[in-house]
């Protein structure tokens, strides 16, 4: 299976943000494992990547591990949260 989710259960530090409400996200810079993949599909990495900002130090643990992630979200703390994750075929 080449992609698959790390769910993360419902219960950040959110309060108040709604899923799809990007107020509390992080820019950050995307790690050179990804930007030389250039796009899987339709992703297309960019020199930034913005994500939840609970979940933020442990997307960069993944990518300090060379873990392409294909997408995130914490949940906001009203659904259980995820870290979309890639492997190459
Ligand atoms: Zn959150």
């Amino acid at each position: 299976m080449p992609d698959f989710n790390i769910r993360i259960p419902k219960g950040c530090a959110c309060s108040g943000v709604h899923p799809g409400d990007y107020t509390n996200q992080v820019e950050l810079k995307t790690p050179d494992h990804m930007l030389k993949i250039g796009n899987i599909g339709c992703l297309q990495f960019r020199e930034t990547t913005c994500v939840d900002r609970c979940i933020a130090d442990a997307v960069q643990a993944l990518w300090a591990l060379e873990v392409v992630t294909t997408g995130c979200c914490c949940g906001h703390n009203q659904v259980d949260g995820y870290i979309g994750v890639w492997e190459a075929p």
